[in-house]
């Protein structure tokens, strides 16, 4: 893989490699931007393919923090970094220890938060070499689930996307689908259902689509759930759900999920446009759980978590207003909005003092 063209290495400050004979360690740390702040980003631990497939997520994902951090009006940069293999065959006690040591050796640049592969308790483990970990002790909220803020996110962002499309933001009545129930998307159907919404959810572990039924969602095929004719789809699976094929077939009227880089390429942003779907940026609508991290990290409570969150409304309806004036995507104003943020140092929308 040729590193300095790849599209996601898009000029990195700095990408750290390390392996430790002793644990069987091999990790990634990637730092995209620290203009408005540290580098705060989740630490995964994944089974890749291949190095250059690990070296590609972390990169990708790292200029996404970036990007979500300085959109959330946050005063952090992106960072993320990767652990190779596979969590529930290769974690150990003494990895995590040594992760924790890969991560002090950057002095602070880089603050680690739990991500998929990794747990609440990892990050207890990994802060015993290291105290860039996001959370506090002293407020018993160390480390805390992010998901259910990341979930009040996408709420907040799916009243938004109502209320510019249709002019009423209220979601009762409203078809939502749910792509995935897992922590994120149960926690979403909960709240839908509890604000009058009819939803469906899809899920292929039967577990957690069990459990999302028994909140009183309607259980649909995984591979349907995609063309469903809903009001609204929530994509809080995995990646890269809309593509060529299903930014032509998709039947809802917004999208407007957590799952990170919905988009195949950014021009599904505009196809998605074109087709009159209002589709809510996933940097912007899923930063719910980095603001929580925000406010764990500098000792704020939760309410001072959630109040932040519900600014993504008035961001998104930015963007909504500037992508109808622009007659380009959500997606693209997004990008640009972020950018003037951490590459000129615009004012940061909102106020992310702990106080
Ligand atoms: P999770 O792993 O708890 O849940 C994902 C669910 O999707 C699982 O139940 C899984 O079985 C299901 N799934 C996987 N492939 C599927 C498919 N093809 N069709 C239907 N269901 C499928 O993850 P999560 O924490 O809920 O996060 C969901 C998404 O949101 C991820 O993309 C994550 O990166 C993103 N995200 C999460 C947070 C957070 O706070 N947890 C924050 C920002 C973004």
């Amino acid at each position: 893989m040729s590193i300095f063209t790849a599209p996601a290495f898009d000029q990195h400050e700095l990408v750290v490699f390390h392996k430790d004979a002793a644990s069987g360690l091999q990790a990634i740390i990637a730092i995209h931007n620290s203009a408005l702040g540290p580098a705060v980003g989740g630490c995964r631990m994944f089974d890749y393919a291949d190095e250059s497939a690990a070296l590609n997520d972390v990169l990708r994902l790292s200029r996404g923090m970036t990007y979500k951090s300085a959109l959330a009006g946050l005063p952090m940069g992106g960072g993320k970094s990767v652990i190779i293999g596979d969590p529930a065959r290769h974690k150990s006690r003494e990895l995590l220890l040594a992760m924790g040591d890969f991560i002090e050796s950057l002095g602070g640049r880089y603050v680690c938060a739990e991500d998929s592969g990794t747990t609440v308790a990892d990050m207890g483990v990994i802060r015993e070499r290291t105290a860039h970990v996001s959370g506090v002790t002293k407020q018993q909220r160390f480390g805390g689930d992010p998901s259910p803020y990341t979930a009040y996110g996408v709420f907040c962002g799916i009243e938004a996307a109502l209320l510019h499309q249709r002019g009423r933001a209220s979601v009762a009545g409203v078809r939502i689908a749910i792509q995935g129930a897992g922590a994120v998307g149960r926690h979403l159907a909960a709240r839908l259902l509890k604000h009058g919404a009819e939803v469906f959810v899809a899920d292929v572990n039967a577990d957690n689509l069990k459990r999302a039924v028994a909140l009183g969602a309607t259980a649909v095929a995984a591979d349907q759930v995609l063309t469903l004719d809903v009001d609204v789809l929530a994509p809080c699976a995995m990646g890269a759900v809309i593509n060529e094929e299903s930014a032509e077939t998709l039947r809802a009227a917004i999208v407007a999920g957590a799952a990170n880089n919905q988009l195949a390429a950014p021009e599904q942003g505009e196809v998605l446009r074109q087709r009159g779907i209002l589709y809510a940026p996933d940097f912007v609508i899923n930063a719910g759980g980095i603001i929580d991290v925000h406010y764990q990290q500098c000792g704020g409570s939760a309410e001072q978590s959630e109040r932040h969150v519900e600014q993504i409304r008035d961001v998104l309806t930015t963007i909504f207003r500037e992508s109808d004036q622009c007659a380009c995507s959500t997606h693209a104003v997004a990008e640009s909005m972020a950018e003037a943020l951490f590459k000129h140092k615009a004012a940061l929308p909102g106020d992310a003092a702990c106080g």
